[in-house]
């Protein structure tokens, strides 16, 4: 009988020990033995599927890996110590010196960094396309190029990417499509469905979701991950097994929790909208946004990420950052507490300013991430600090 997909989340368990546990025992070990020497060389020889060492598997990070590969629709996955671990570790498995990366132009600021300053070194290039100019990538793409990558919806300007046009170019180019899913998690959009190849996930996000733990997890086409799994377990960005543990329990959850963030999200966007004191809001699920017909196209619900911008500027936001008494002020996102955040001065303030407006990234520009707090205590706050400015 088949499952629908909140069940295999809660459902798929490593087997279970001699005690016969309910819930998956953290297994605390670095290495794993075996019964004799043919055991061992067959394990070695991978003719079975086996836990040798913690660096190459471990059944915690398998359970996690087996839960996020299922909602996505993959055939198989690998974890990494962080999301930028899954990241990089797809980049350097998947390409070799002299290819070339088609990039979305608005990504994450550390996979900014990795295409500017790392990728060079090796003699990988990065041509970026701006979101709003999509349909011209097929003329950024060279005979070297070999990846194609995005995030949808995008950081911190939640603008959407046409993943099936994205897809159907890759597929005409023999390219291999790489989407950063984090911002979507795999409950409310599966890339693979769209022409992906290959699906990477910040774990430390919303799958966590309540701020604790770092990790990250790439899913994919069996024949590549191969390649990710060979480089992860060679090159040490290996998840631990505890926060394997504590994200695949998060995974149980992921999907009301979710429910809870977009419900809550799409009213908190909506009461910004009709505020006097902002200027414009985004949210992907908003009838204003751009793209809201593609965002219902690809995504089940909106998401927990709004941007917006206040009136007046820099002095304006400043007092708004400054005013807020129960949110946090931090860079992080997709966690139980809502976060607010000035993309501008933090997290991607290494990017020059005309960069940063090419993203949409202004100076009053606010990134919200909607927590699970009740959603009045949430427009409170908002509202008192509104006031002030
Ligand atoms: C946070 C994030 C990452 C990096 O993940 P870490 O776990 O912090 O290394 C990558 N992509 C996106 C979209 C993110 O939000």
């Amino acid at each position: 009988m088949s499952q629908k997909l909140e069940t295999k989340a809660i459902r798929t368990q490593m087997e279970r020990s001699q005690y016969m546990e309910h819930s998956t025992p953290l297994h605390l070990t670095s290495s794993f033995v075996f019964e004799d020497a043919e055991e061992m060389r067959a394990a070695f020889a991978e003719e079975k599927e086996r836990n040798i060492y913690s660096r190459f598997t471990n059944p915690n990070t398998s359970e996690l890996v087996e839960k996020v590969a299922d909602m996505e629709g993959a055939e198989d996955g690998v974890s990494f110590a962080t999301g930028m671990g899954a990241v990089f570790g797809t980049f350097a498995a998947l390409l070799d010196s002299g290819d070339h990366i088609v990039s979305a132009r608005a990504v994450f600021g550390s996979t900014h960094t990795l295409f500017t300053k790392f990728l060079p070194k090796w003699n990988i290039e990065t041509t970026y396309f701006d979101v709003e100019a999509i349909e011209t990538i097929e003329d950024l793409i060279q005979p070297n190029t070999k990846i194609i990558y995005a995030e949808s919806p995008t950081n911190p300007g939640v603008a959407i990417l046409d993943l099936a046009f994205l897809g159907q170019v890759a597929k005409k180019h023999n390219l291999i499509l790489v989407i950063d899913n984090c911002f979507a998690t795999p409950y409310l959009q599966q890339p693979i469905k769209f022409g992906a190849d290959i699906v990477i996930h910040s774990a430390t996000k919303l799958i966590d979701g309540q701020g604790r733990v770092l990790g990250g997890v790439t899913v994919g086409r069996k024949d590549l991950i191969r390649e990710i799994y060979l480089f992860a377990r060679n090159t040490g960005s290996a998840l631990s097994p505890f926060n394997a543990w504590v994200l695949s329990k998060s995974m149980e959850t992921l999907a009301v929790r979710v429910d809870r963030h977009c419900q809550t999200a799409l009213t908190i966007a909506t009461f910004l909208e009709s505020h006097p004191k902002v200027n414009w809001v985004k949210y992907p699920f908003l009838k204003s946004h751009p793209q809201y017909a593609l965002a219902k196209k690809q995504m089940s619900q909106g998401g927990t990420i709004i941007a917006f911008e206040v009136k007046g500027g820099l002095t304006a936001g400043q007092r708004f950052f400054d005013s807020i008494k129960l949110l946090s002020l931090s860079s992080n996102l997709g966690d139980s507490r809502t976060i607010v955040t000035h993309p501008a001065s933090t997290t991607h303030s290494k990017l020059i300013e005309a960069d940063r407006l090419a993203v949409g990234i202004t100076d009053g520009m606010v990134r919200l991430s909607i927590g699970l707090e009740h959603y009045e205590d949430i427009q409170n706050d908002l509202t008192q600090a509104l006031d002030k400015i």
